[in-house]
């Protein structure tokens, strides 16, 4: 299901997520780490944070996790 897809998990102290999942499209290589960081990571979080708890004053979530295990590039696809 999440083939094509980096599956980052992030944690909100103040509304109780721990480890919810969200699904992003692999960062190409030539894209500069940070931009990607916030263009894609952090929006998607927050997108995802706001549908989860909408009534969730935090403003930063608590915790990111990235998976690095196996991929070529942060945010890039595993190696086969
Ligand atoms: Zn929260």
């Amino acid at each position: 299901m999440w083939k094509d897809k980096l599956l980052v998990e992030y944690t909100c102290n103040l509304c109780g997520i721990v480890r919810a999942k969200v699904a992003l499209p692999y960062r190409d290589e030539k894209e500069p780490i940070t931009d990607w960081m916030e263009i894609h990571v952090m929006t998607a979080v927050a997108r995802d944070h706001d549908i989860r708890s909408p009534n969730c004053p935090a403003k930063k979530i608590s915790e990111l996790w990235i998976p690095t295990v196996g991929v070529q590039w942060i945010g890039g696809p595993p190696i086969e």
